[in-house]
Parts: C-alpha cells; sequence; structure tokens
C-alpha cells in the first residue's frame, strides 16, 4: 500500500499523462468508457453491490464534462465502426458510453444525463434477465455473506464456505470487501454450478425489487434516438467456462434473436461476460456480430479490430474526480 500523499502525487502524475495523451493524439482515437451501475450516494442497492460496479450519476455527468471541455465527439460505437468501415473520416478523439448487463438505473439516473448532453449509448444487454426480478449471482452472494452466518440458509452457507479460504466467514457477517474476495474465488467454477447451487435455497433468484431493464424501458430508451442495446450474452454466462459447444452458441447467438425481437432494432454489437474469450465463442460472435467489446485498458485507432474494442471501466473508486479519471486513462496508456 502506497502511503497517501504519495498515493496522490503519483494520481498527480499519471492523471498529467492521461490528459497529454489525449491532448496530442496522432491520429482519430475512440476512447470507450465503460459503466455498470449508476447510482446515487443515498441508494440502498450500493450496501449490496460490488464497490467496482458503482459510479454515482456525478461520476458519469463529471466525466462528459471533462471529455467536452477536451473537445471530444460524443459518438455512438456502431456509428463509429461504419464509419471506420467506410473509410469515412472519423473525428480526432471520440467518445462511445457503454454500460454492461442492463441495470434499471441505467434507466432512471443515466438517461436523462445522457440526453442532457445529447451522448449516445450503447447498452449490453443480458436477454434472459430482461423483464424479471431475477438477480445475478455476485448479488445474490453478496447478500447472504453480508449478513450474520447464522442467519444464513443452511445449504447455501456451508457450500459457500467452500471458497471462502481465510475469511472470517463462520464469525461475523462479511464486508463488501470481503464479499468480493468471495466472488472472485467462486469464479473458478461455471456460471451454472454456482446458480445452481444458490438455488437450492428457495429465498435466492428472485426478489421483489426489480434492478433489470424491462421492455417499456428499452423501448423508450431506444425511441429516443440516442441509445442503442447490444449482445452480452443470454445469462451472462462467461464463455471460458462453457465447455458444451451447444450452451456457448446459444448464449452468444440466440441473445441477439432474443434482443431483435423486443423492436429495439437491430443488435450488431456483443461484449464480453467479464471480458473472458474462447476461441470458440470468438468464432461465434464473429458469424453474428459487427464488433465486440473486451474488458481490456486501452484507447482504439483506426486500425483496432472491431472484435477486440478495448474499454476503461469506470467507478466512483477509479473515476468520481477528473484527476482520478484522467489518472486511471494515464496508467493504463503507460503501462500499455
Ligand atoms: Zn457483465
Amino acid at each position: 500500500m502506497l502511503k497517501k500523499p504519495l498515493k496522490g502525487v503519483l494520481h498527480s502524475l499519471l492523471s498529467v499523462a492521461g490528459w497529454l495523451k489525449l491532448k496530442t493524439l496522432q491520429q482519430p482515437t475512440l476512447v470507450i468508457l465503460t459503466y455498470h451501475r449508476i447510482l446515487p450516494m443515498d441508494s440502498k442497492f450500493r450496501d449490496q453491490e460490488q464497490p467496482g460496479m458503482i459510479a454515482s450519476p456525478e461520476t458519469l455527468q463529471c466525466h462528459l464534462d471533462l471529455f467536452r471541455s477536451l473537445g471530444a465527439s460524443f459518438v455512438d460505437l456502431q456509428d463509429w465502426l461504419d464509419r471506420k468501415l467506410a473509410g469515412s473520416q472519423l473525428p480526432k478523439l471520440a467518445v462511445a458510453i457503454t454500460f454492461d448487463d442492463g441495470w434499471q438505473d441505467n434507466y432512471t439516473y443515466a438517461f436523462p444525463i445522457l440526453k442532457a448532453f445529447e451522448a449516445p449509448a450503447t447498452v449490453f444487454l443480458v436477454s434472459k434477465y430482461l423483464d424479471t426480478n431475477r438477480v445475478f449471482w455476485p448479488e445474490q452472494v453478496i447478500r447472504y455473506v453480508t449478513i450474520a452466518p447464522q442467519q444464513r440458509p443452511q445449504a447455501v452457507h456451508e457450500w459457500l464456505r467452500n471458497y471462502a479460504g481465510s475469511l472470517p466467514f463462520d464469525d461475523r457477517p462479511l464486508t463488501i470487501e470481503e464479499a468480493d474476495v468471495l466472488i472472485a474465488n467462486l469464479k473458478t467454477l461455471d456460471d451454472q454450478t454456482i446458480l445452481e447451487q444458490l438455488d437450492r435455497s428457495k429465498v435466492s433468484g428472485e426478489e421483489s425489487v426489480r434492478q433489470i431493464l424491462n421492455s417499456e424501458e428499452l423501448i423508450e430508451m431506444y425511441s429516443s434516438g440516442l441509445i442503442r442495446f447490444g449482445a452480452h450474452t443470454r445469462q451472462h454466462f462467461r464463455l471460458n467456462r462453457l465447455a458444451d459447444p451447444s450452451t456457448l452458441r446459444n448464449e452468444i447467438v440466440l441473445c441477439k434473436d432474443d434482443l431483435e425481437a423486443l423492436g429495439v432494432g437491430k443488435i450488431s454489437l456483443f461484449c464480453y461476460p467479464n471480458g473472458d474469450i474462447t476461441d470458440q465463442g470468438e468464432r461465434f460472435v464473429a458469424e453474428t456480430y459487427l464488433g465486440a467489446c473486451t474488458t481490456t485498458n486501452g484507447i482504439n485507432v483506426a486500425d483496432t479490430s472491431p472484435y477486440n474494442l478495448k474499454r476503461f471501466n469506470f467507478h466512483d473508486g477509479n473515476g468520481k474526480s477528473r484527476r482520478l479519471c484522467f489518472s486511471t486513462i494515464g496508467r493504463s496508456l503507460i503501462l500499455a
């Protein structure tokens, strides 16, 4: 751990590096910003979520202000790719905004800000979660482990203990940071197995509060002309954990069919859950979509493959001020 003053100096240096890089671009460049949940500071969902998933509306607004002041053009991701393919002129600095997973808060908190800035965005959807109250497994795990051990359903408690390592799992409720460690440990398993284990307890999987977008919200967002949708698989299964080729294919290919049936336009982009890629998965993606987003940090230029789009994933922890935002960009460009 760096001491606080030293960390501040490092952030300042990196942020100057990030700013300089964006001010002295040698060729047309696309910066893709990624967000998951947009939640106000007083949202009750903040206590039930991994910190790396949350940005406040103020953080999103700060980034849009920042890029506007840099003279960036806010572009629709697919439009930028189409123009690149056609050999049309590209803005010197283009910024595309993406949201992963299709959280309901994107409609409530991000959409009004995007409209105010006239900034297009692409929301990557998990088709089988739309119009349901389903909860992704990491959020289910957080709910179980942040309560007292004796309140947890017995079967789930005993199963999760196998992945708790040295965490004080039997002693007290885990903190969100500790839950984050447990979630990372669980990622050695495939998503289907984790869901089945959690489903053994009746209270999991469904809850009264819907947290994922529904069809009406999707249609309203789409009708604005500002928001497009992309595919993020049917059930958010990480592709590198899917051994069965037909499941792999269904997750990738049928997600497009599910989404197009909703009447929210053509679905031409894909986003890899957790950034995990396999050769067979890549082949299905290339056969079905015109481009794909990764979780690799970096900027994109004209010769970047449309199937290997780099992004900056932002949350309050790495982007809640201009300096932090530039520092996150600077760090990845220096390390690249
Ligand atoms: Zn995701």
